[in-house]
């Protein structure tokens, strides 16, 4: 039996398993991975795949033979590719399947996030397979994830999944690089996700997708913050599989946290990104780090970046050394450079108007702590 403290699962299944040879979608590994996620439904989970291999899949069709493609036409392969991907996964089920293209822009715009959010529901609570993938063919490097490792984490939090398992090309995570020390060993568990973990994922990538360990390491991070476990295992080996539906460990888990981020926190921890910075003093940073306040004008020494209010920005102390905080600041970078240093009750003098109604530039429960004092 699967591990039965999961009731939701994001599959994740990058390039190199979809089209190892980049010869369009090949049927060595996806059978497996297919009979894998139609075990799982039998068992009662609910599932959501992320497939990788657009680009992959659609490049032969493309008479371009060197490694680097240029972007204009990975969207064009991307278009192609993503048809035959469909085709393909539906072609491995008797169950309906539905394509669902994301940018980074839709998931931290907050109406699309909760529209995602519901179709995701809708499309589970009728016994349809979702197969997300990135919207590669509009995507620009402003509104792209990038990697589908730290998309399958932003899906597995926005849909509220237990698990995200990420199909790798090695067993998981060891203690050093398999490839060159043959005294590697795989590590079983992760409880917390620390700079040394980090450290061991170093840059490892395949040929074929975009990701390597250290984005599995940051999809752990940001589904692990919202109470979701994370296991990468080996997409190759069949017996991967058997193990999961066995309820055994055949790779890496790292556990989610037993009290997760409120999900607003969540969303501009691990979503959102900072389009700015906002320096303040000591004393801001006692008060933000030690009595859990919110962050108001008198404590801004400098503002960097072109923001607006709404957008996220992260803290940063007077040298701009440290990171302190990242939030949601409610005042633009132009109405901070009038306001800084002020008194919350000059802001309307300062301004000509206030804003906003409240005097916290960030509002703490718009703010994640980045450093604990
Ligand atoms: N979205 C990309 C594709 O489908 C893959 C990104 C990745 O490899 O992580 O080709």
């Amino acid at each position: 039996m699967i591990n039965p403290s999961w009731r939701r699962v994001v599959l994740k299944v990058g390039s190199a398993l979809i089209a190892p040879d980049n010869q369009g979608c090949s049927e060595q590994y996806l059978r497996p991975i297919a009979e894998f996620i139609r075990q799982c439904r039998l068992q009662g989970l609910e599932v959501i795949l992320v497939s990788s291999g657009s680009v992959a899949a659609g490049r032969h069709h493309f008479n371009f033979q060197h490694q680097r493609v240029p972007i204009a036409l990975k969207r064009a392969m991307a278009a192609v590719g993503q048809s035959e991907l469909m085709n393909f996964w539906s072609n491995c089920f008797d169950f309906p399947c539905a394509q669902v293209l994301l940018t980074h822009g839709d998931l931290s715009d907050r109406v699309r996030h909760v529209n995602i959010q519901n179709t995701l529901r809708r499309l589970l609570d009728h016994n349809v397979l979702p197969i997300v993938n990135e919207n590669d063919t509009i995507a620009t490097d402003e509104i792209k994830v990038g990697d589908n490792d730290n998309l399958a984490a932003m899906v597995a939090t926005v849909a509220n999944a237990d698990a995200l398992i990420i199909c790798s090309d090695v067993a998981g995570l060891y203690t050093a690089d398999p490839n060159k020390d043959p005294n590697a060993t795989l590590i079983p568990a992760v409880q917390r996700i620390s700079p040394e973990i980090y450290a061991l994922a170093g840059g490892a990538a395949s040929k074929v997708g975009t990701g390597g360990m250290r984005t599995k390491i940051e999809a752990a991070e940001k589904a692990a913050a919202h109470g979701i476990d994370t296991v990468i295992i080996d997409g190759h080996q069949e017996y991967s599989f058997q193990c999961i539906l066995a309820g055994n460990n055949p790779g890496t888990i790292f556990h989610g946290h037993a009290k997760p981020l409120p999900a607003k926190k969540h969303w501009v921890r691990h979503t959102l990104r900072a389009k700015g910075e906002i320096w303040v003093d000591e004393g801001c940073i006692e008060a933000l780090c030690r009595h859990g306040a919110s962050l108001l004008c008198s404590g801004i020494v400098n503002i960097s970046g072109e923001f607006d209010s709404g957008d996220a920005v992260l803290v940063r102390c007077a040298d701009g050394k440290r990171k302190i905080a990242k939030g949601v600041s409610r005042f633009s970078a132009s109405e901070l450079f009038s306001i800084k240093g002020q008194q919350s009750r000059d802001i309307a003098a300062c301004l000509g108007y206030c804003p906003t109604g409240s005097d916290a530039v960030i509002h703490r429960s718009e703010m994640m702590l980045l450093e604990r004092i």
